[in-house]
């Protein structure tokens, strides 16, 4: 057994441990009489670190380039640091590390990659083996796990806001065409009561059992009228509360609905109504309780500016 790994505990081994009557091996002992004893308290083990802190030798790393033979690899030979470290037996970090040490100025990444083209060129240019083909399946496709979360999210930040392909026209006309008539999964299928209720129940924020009734066929109180809309158009200046688009002209495909914040219809005060357009209307039937506050909030907001 390797001398070292009874050196933590050395008291509990048999052998060493102390024992009544047990005599000392250096008792009595002198620097004058036993080799042993000079060398007590003497410096030990780590020799080439010793003289590194003592300045006999420059490095006591693996690594002992001088600041000209890591400028002549990295300048003249036009090696990376990984190279540089491969060739040395120490990491590329390791070099990158001295570079700055030593004050070696270093390559800009345009540089190195035209030391490197067949990297700069990586996924620039599409070769015959890479270029896309009819009917070809990727190999990323219907796969689950393939990227890690944190790529997950870059890619997602990638596409976020006007960077999202679905702002192109072009774009959103190839997706409308997919799913017209038809193609429409949804096409020709009616949906059940049951699962109605359950729309109902969760937009309602209540559990199933709890459910009576469909609240958008709860009346609406006489006030709510035309006249009243069309004023509440008016003091928001035609802009819909949520997304901030600004709907003049009502047509059927984009309107601005009334929205009660409290959702309850009869509840028509000034402060409970705003408007909102008919995307933004359908949104706020989830989350409720959120959308409430939200609502409340900015009315709020807006009575304090005012
Ligand atoms: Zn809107």
């Amino acid at each position: 057994m390797p001398r070292g790994i009874y050196k933590r505990k050395k008291e509990n081994h048999p052998k060493t441990a102390f024992k009544k009557g047990h005599t000392p091996w250096n008792k009595n002992l002198t620097k004058e009489t036993d080799e042993r004893v000079k060398n007590i308290g003497k410096k030990s083990g780590k020799t080439k670190k010793r003289l590194y802190k003592e300045g006999k030798i420059k490095h006591f790393t693996k690594f002992n380039l001088t600041k000209e033979e890591l400028n002549n690899l990295y300048w003249k030979e036009n090696l990376s640091g990984y190279q540089i470290g491969k060739k040395v037996g120490v990491e590329g970090t390791t070099i990158y590390r001295w570079l700055k040490k030593y004050n070696i100025k270093r390559r800009t990444t345009s540089e190195s990659s035209k030391l490197n083209p067949s990297r700069y060129w990586l996924g620039k240019h599409p070769t015959p083996e890479t270029e896309f083909k009819k009917g070809c399946i990727p190999w990323n496709k219907n796969k689950k796990g393939v990227y890690s979360k944190e790529t997950r999210r870059k890619m997602g930040l990638a596409k976020t806001g006007d960077k999202s392909p679905s702002k192109r026209p072009e774009v959103r006309e190839k997706l409308r065409l997919a799913n017209l008539g038809e193609k429409n999964p949804n096409y020709g299928k009616k949906r059940s009561f049951e699962s109605k209720k359950k729309t109902s129940a969760s937009h309602q924020g209540i559990p199933l059992e709890e459910w009576t009734h469909f609240t958008s066929f709860n009346p609406y109180s006489p006030e709510f009228n035309d006249r009243l809309k069309k004023y509440l158009r008016k003091k928001y200046n035609y802009i819909c509360q949520l997304c901030g688009d600004k709907i003049i002209k009502q047509t059927p495909k984009k309107f601005l609905c009334i929205h009660h914040i409290n959702y309850n219809k009869k509840d028509c005060r000034e402060e409970n109504l705003t408007p909102l357009c008919n995307f933004c209307n359908t949104s706020v039937n989830k989350n409720r309780e959120d959308w409430i506050k939200f609502f409340q909030n900015k009315i709020n907001l807006n009575n304090l500016t005012t």
